[in-house]
């Protein structure tokens, strides 16, 4: 193999890799971590490093074809793209969407009053989820 054809090889398995990566996240509709999305792709490629899969997150996350979910605990990945708000049970750790409009007059305010450009807010609320609260209620009886 000659270093021309070497390099197209190399870059046709490092495109199929980042598919794989992709659609990994795109499966999900919990929010995984970069660990779940190792190991599904792992059924997928098995000889895919636990590194390639991180660093094919990081890029897919700059590239905006997945969101990356800043949560306490794991950093969380989503297929879905679109400013969206995000609740995390603080017992077992899942992450949800939160059905409320994203608030984009608080980013105008916000520039208004500060003079900042390219507004943009993160938020995560914090609670404890209904099957936790099941579980809480079906202990202290
Ligand atoms: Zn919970
Ligand atoms: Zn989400």
């Amino acid at each position: 193999m000659n270093r021309f054809n070497g390099g197209a090889a190399k870059r046709h398995r490092e495109t199929k890799q980042r598919q794989i990566v992709l659609e990994a996240v795109q499966a999900h509709r919990d929010h995984p971590c970069a660990e779940q999305i190792y190991e599904d792709v792992c059924k997928i490629d098995d000889k895919i490093s636990r590194g390639t899969v991180y660093r094919n997150l990081g890029c897919l996350a700059a590239d905006k074809k997945i969101y990356h979910v800043r949560v306490p605990g794991a950093d969380r990945y989503d297929s879905r793209t679109d400013s969206h708000y995000h609740i995390i049970c603080m017992r077992c750790g899942t992450v949800e969407d939160v059905p409320l409009d994203y608030r984009e007059d608080i980013d105008l305010t916000i520039a208004e009053m500060t003079g900042y450009t390219h507004l943009r807010h993160r938020v995560v609320f914090e609670g404890l989820c209904n099957k936790c609260l099941k579980a809480e209620a079906e202990q202290g009886r």
